[in-house]
Parts: C-alpha cells; structure tokens; sequence
C-alpha cells in the first residue's frame, strides 16, 4: 500500500532536537526503514510516539545487554512481529503531525530499566538522565547569571592547550561561562588525535554513537564505529557550529607554563610554525592536550639506514604510495592491528612484528555501515537515536570494573587468569580466535596471549585482523628485532626480513602527561619532577603546587573498560569551568587542592588500580605501566562512580587563596 500523508508544520524552533525530524514518508518507505532498526531502541521510539506503554510491558524484551548486539538478543520472529506492528503506528504519528507524546521521569526511567534488563541503581540513574538529555536541552549547559560581574570575567583569561575532543569542549562551556579564552593547538586543525592519525583503516573502537558529546545530535554516524575522516569532520563541525574557530590558534606549540605567584596568573609560552615565540597571560590554564599523542619510537639499532620510508603510524605520509611493495609493520596494538588488514590486499607482501599477542573479541558490526533504515529512524524517529545511544553505552558502564578485578582466593596453576569470570572470557575468546584460524596451528599459537583476558587494552574485531594473517603474501612475526638494515629487519634468531617501507606501530608515551611542555608550579616546583614516574592527580584534574590548572584526560583517567571518554570529558570540562566560578565568586586568586587530599586519592586510586588486571604482573609491556610496572594512567573507578566523585567541585578539598 502506498500512501502519503500531510505533515502538518511543527515549530522547528522550540522542536526537542531529538524528537525527530518530521515526516511524509509513505508507509513502504517506513516498513523498508524498520527491516535496519535497532528494535529495542525501535520500541522506546514507539511509546514516545504513542504514548502507549504497553510497548515496552509486552513479552518482546531484549535478552542480553552488550554494546554491539543492538538487537539484544531479541529472537527473529520477535523482531519480526515488532516490526510488522510497529508500521501501522509510525503511520499514525505521521499522519497526525510527527508530534511525540511528553512523557514523565517515572516512564523514562522504566524505558531504561527495559533496555538494561533491570532497573538502573545508584548514581547510573540520575547520570543517565544527564547524559539523554530528554528535555533537549544541554544539560550540562554553564549558565552563571549575574553572580560573576562581567569585569571580574573579562579579568579572567583562560587558555587551553590543544584543541582536540576535550579542548573544544572546554571551549564550548568556557564561551557559555562569558569567560575570554583562547586554545592553543600545535596542529594546523582541530581534532586531537583524529588529526594526527590518518593511517589506513584508523577508525574509533568505542560505538560511534557514544563516542561524541551528549549535547551534540548522533543521528549521523554512517558507521557504527565510523572512520578517522568522518571524526575529524565531527570535531571540525562542532568547533565551527559553537564558533571556536576566533578563539583557536593553529600551528602553535605552548613550550612552557610557568605560574606567578606575585600576580596569580600563569605565563604560558608559545612557538608557532614560523618559529616566533610569544608569552601570553592568564588567569587559568586548561590541559587538553591528551595522553596519546606523543609517538613513542622503539630504538632499535640501525633505524637511521634503512633506506626506505619509515616513519610511525601516527606519522603516516600523505599520499604515500604502497602498492605492490614489502612492507614491515612493527607493533600490532590497537594501531597496527587496524592497519594490516586495511593494506594487505595492496602491498606486495606484509611482515609484521608483534612482540606481544593481544586479546580481541568479536564485533561483528566493527567494520559495518549504518543501513540506510536506520539512519531513517534515527533522523525521524523521536528519541530512537538517544535509545540507540543507551543502548550501545549502558552495558559497558553497567559492569563496571568488577570483571577485571583480581580473585585473591582464585587459584590458577598456569598463571593466566585472574578470576573464575576472566577464565571463562579467555575460554570464549581462544574459542573465537583460533575458530578464524583453524587449519593453521602455527598462527593460533602465536596468536592466543599467554597473559589473563583484558589484561592489555583489548582488541575488537570481525575478524579481519585474524583473516589477513592466513594471506599467503602475510607473515607475522613473534620473534624479536635484533636490527634494522638498509633493506629490511633482522630478528634475533639472524632471519632477514626484506622490506621497502617500515611503518612503526610502536604506540605512544602515555605515562608522560602534558610532555613535552615545562609547566612550573607555586615556588618554582616542577610538574615532571613533582610526577617523575608516578603521575598523579586529584580526580585526575587537579595537583597540588599547581594552582588554576585542571587537567583534562589527566593521570589515572584513561579507560581500559565501560563507556566511551566523551564522558570523562564532559564531567572534567564541567568541573573545571565550577572551580573557576569558585575563584571568581569568592574574591579569591586561586584554586589549588589540599596536598592531604591529593594524596588521600592518589593512594586509593592505588590501591584499587593495583588489584585490577592491567597492573597484573604477567604483563611485561603495557603502555598502560610506568617503567617500574605501576599503573598511573588508567581510571579504577566505573564511569557512574567517577560521575558522582567529579559532580560538583568540593571547596573544602582546595586552598581558596
Ligand atoms: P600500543 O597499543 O601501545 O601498541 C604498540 C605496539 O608496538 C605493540 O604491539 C607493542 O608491543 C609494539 N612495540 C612497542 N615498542 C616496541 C619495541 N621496542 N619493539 C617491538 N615492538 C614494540 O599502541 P597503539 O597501537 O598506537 O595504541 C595505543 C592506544 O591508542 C590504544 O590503547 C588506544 O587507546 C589508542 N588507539 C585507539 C584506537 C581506536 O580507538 N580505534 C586506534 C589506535 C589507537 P607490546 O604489546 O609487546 O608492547
């Protein structure tokens, strides 16, 4: 049946962005578009625009909530069902103007339980409701009033350094604050790390649908883990969209940030591309700079003669031409991973060296687009989107770090399993793993890691990777590098391995936070000598001796589990921008935190960080580890936990000098 309806105008204006762009589908265009959709998401979109309940009351309900299984679980004739009932009312919503009912904070909260097979306890909640944004507004949003004069503002210069995914969000809530601020970014755009890195197959891992800030739409994503081109054009838009471009200064490096205990304020010097350098002043300083993005090369003897083009992964040149050549790939973590299956069909022969064997599990939509009826649902659909969201972000928060946490009382005589529940995820990974490499021995004995599940960050994959390995024209290599020659790498057992390009995968120095810059303290004080090895800061934003400075992405705040760190960021930006304001509305110079609190933190961070499995003593490398084997970088807490902890600015935790 075809038919068309009369869409009756609604308000664009005053219209909740995420109730859905209007529309004049007919109804085979709509029942083409369910035959995509993610159904459990499909069915909350259902009760927004019926208002009937019994959507998510019935007996379809999704069976397992995991990240990448946005069907839940729900058996085919179920979705079926689903979708041949849903037709009739998405048609009647057409037809009565695409006008979505208001429902209460009860009901949504049902929705979520519905999603997550349970209700959502503790601060999961209250966060979620932050985070979905029901009422379409920027729930995060800086809105001071009057409390901060507008002198007192223009008074109060801030700078961020780097403009990546946590410098533009700094940059959004500082203009929402009225402060005056510029970001200063060493790269000639904006982007971070989805600048710098345009290798082959470069694509995010966390759901693509996560991976972007709350208050911007997710209806977009052509990818459920889209692409570096498609990112950098995010970060691009948005910086655009919020006017940032004023504010930013390209091609400039910030070299050191020194603070002035005479004046309050911290003197940061920059270097642009043309070598001039300049002091500029502020009151305070936001570290966005990131954590990954300082390529750490190996050294292996002989890099400087081979006589090809090598360079890291991080580095990959422009236009760099691969076909039909020998090409050496050293390190296969997260980067090199998603570089070999992406050019093995173009070189004339691949060799990769992987010192250590890595854990991945299967994500059978890693590499897939978003089908056209989906992206038709989340564009009209009213709050499928947001659904889809929750859907694919709720069960890694849900989990938290539980499962990565080492069982005293668990006896494992090989030494390869921390917990009764890691040993049975190391046995569904070997089976997944070695079920790509059957028929090859020799690659499922190099490839399976010796070391417990997640202990190193995990890989995800639909098997391209594993694929790859078994091409003829593939080899990977265990063995270790003795030196790099003119025309290849030589392995410690004197094999020659002839290459025309090397392309070092080698990952970055994530222990040295805010390296290369000297940033200098109250009296003097050092930041790397006050870290040296051991990097800590108060809920990963604040160090003592540092006054007006918050660290965005800081020590202890990566994550090797739950949700993407869009969030952290959108909680540090917050409580960086609440400091500021308690500065400004108590006469006070400065913010600077209580050392007994810092180091209160900093041991219980510690103490938790050091019974989860990154910091198991099995794993030798782990960019996650400081040379001495601790773990500095990583969060231990769950993302709700985290939530909670950085809600509002404690001032009792700080010096108000
Ligand atoms: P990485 O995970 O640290 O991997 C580096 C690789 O180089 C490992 O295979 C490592 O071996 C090897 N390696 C390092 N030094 C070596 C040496 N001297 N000799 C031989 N091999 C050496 O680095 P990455 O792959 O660049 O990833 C770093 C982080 O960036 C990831 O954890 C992730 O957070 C982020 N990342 C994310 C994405 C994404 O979202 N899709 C993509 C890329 C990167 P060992 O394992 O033995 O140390």
């Amino acid at each position: 049946m075809r038919r068309r309806a009369t869409v009756h105008p609604v308000g664009e204006a005053s219209r909740n962005p995420h109730a859905g762009v209007p529309f004049d589908d007919d109804d085979d265009t709509i029942a083409a578009a369910l035959e995509d959709v993610s159904v459990p998401a499909l069915l909350c979109s259902l009760v927004h625009l019926s208002g009937d309940p019994s959507w998510i009351r019935g007996s379809v309900r999704p069976r397992v909530a995991m990240s990448n299984e946005i069907q839940g679980g729900i058996p085919d004739d179920e979705l079926a069902d689903v979708r041949r009932r849903a037709l009739p009312a998405i048609a009647a919503y057409r037809d009565g103007g695409c006008e979505p009912h208001r429902l209460d904070r009860e009901f949504l909260a049902e929705m979520m339980a519905f999603l997550a097979g349970g209700p959502l306890e503790g601060p999961k909640l209250p966060m979620f409701f932050e985070d979905m944004q029901f009422d379409g507004a920027d729930s995060r949003a800086v809105s001071w009033g009057n409390e901060v004069s507008a002198e007192a503002k223009a008074a109060s210069p801030v700078i961020v350094i780097g403009c990546g995914e946590s410098g533009i969000l700094a940059g959004i809530r500082l203009a929402q604050a009225g402060l005056p601020f510029v970001i200063v970014e060493k790269n000639d755009g904006p982007g971070g790390t989805w600048w710098e890195n345009r290798y082959p197959g470069a694509r995010v891992d966390v759901g693509s649908h996560q991976y972007c800030y709350a208050f911007e739409p997710a209806d977009h994503w052509s990818e459920y883990y889209c692409q570096q081109p498609e990112l950098r054009a995010y970060f691009t838009r948005v910086l655009d969209k919020y006017a940032l471009r004023p504010h930013c200064r390209f091609g400039t490096v910030v070299t050191s940030a020194t603070w002035d205990d005479d004046t309050g304020c911290w003197r940061v010097a920059v270097r642009d591309a043309d070598g001039n350098e300049q002091m500029l002043e502020s009151r305070f300083v936001i570290s966005a700079v990131g954590s990954l993005n300082l390529p750490r090369l190996p050294e292996i003897p002989g890099m400087d003669d081979f006589a090809g083009p090598s360079f890291h992964s991080a580095r990959w040149p422009d236009g760099l031409d691969i076909t039909g050549s020998r090409f050496a790939l050293i390190g296969a973590g997260a980067s090199g991973f998603q570089i070999a299956p992406t050019i093995a069909d173009r070189v004339g022969r691949l060799t990769i060296f992987q010192r250590t064997a890595q854990w991945i599990f299967p994500n059978p939509i890693y590499h897939a687009t978003v089908p056209p009826g989906d992206r038709w649902a989340q564009r009209h659909l009213p709050f499928y989107a947001r659904w889809l969201r929750f859907l694919m972000t709720y069960p890694g928060i849900a989990v938290g770090t539980e499962p990565y946490r080492m069982d005293a009382e668990y006896v494992d005589p090989e030494g390869r399993a921390i917990s009764a529940t890691n040993a049975a995820r190391r046995e569904q990974l070997t089976a997944w793993m070695t079920s790509h490499l059957e028929g090859r021995p020799d690659l499922i004995e190099k490839s399976v890691p010796p070391y417990p599940a997640s202990g190193k960050r995990i890989l995800q994959d639909n098997g391209s990777w594993l694929q790859s390995l078994r091409k003829p024209h593939v080899e990977l290599v265990r063995t270790g590098i003795d030196r790099i020659v003119e025309d290849g790498v030589v392995t410690v057992d004197g094999t020659h391995y002839e290459a025309d390009i090397i392309c070092y995968a080698t990952g970055f120095r994530h222990n040295e936070f805010l390296a290369p810059m000297e940033v200098t303290g109250r009296n003097g004080v050092s930041l790397r000598e006050q870290w040296g090895d051991e990097p800590t800061a108060y809920l990963g934003i604040t160090m003592p001796n540092f006054p007006n400075l918050f660290c965005m992405y800081g020590p202890g705040t990566n994550l090797a589990h739950s949700a993407s760190l869009f969030f952290h960021s959108e909680f540090q930006a917050s409580y960086a921008v609440d400091a500021m304001h308690a500065v400004l509305t108590s006469g006070a110079r400065s913010i600077e935190v209580r050392k007994d609190v810092h180091d209160e933190y900093a041991e219980r961070l510690q103490r938790e960080i050091s019974q989860l499995v990154w910091a198991h003593p099995s794993i030798t490398h782990s960019h996650y580890k400081n040379p001495q084997g601790k773990v500095f970088t990583l969060s231990p807490w769950a993302i709700d936990q985290y939530w909670e902890m950085t809600r509002a600015v404690d001032v009792d935790d700080y010096e108000l000098a």
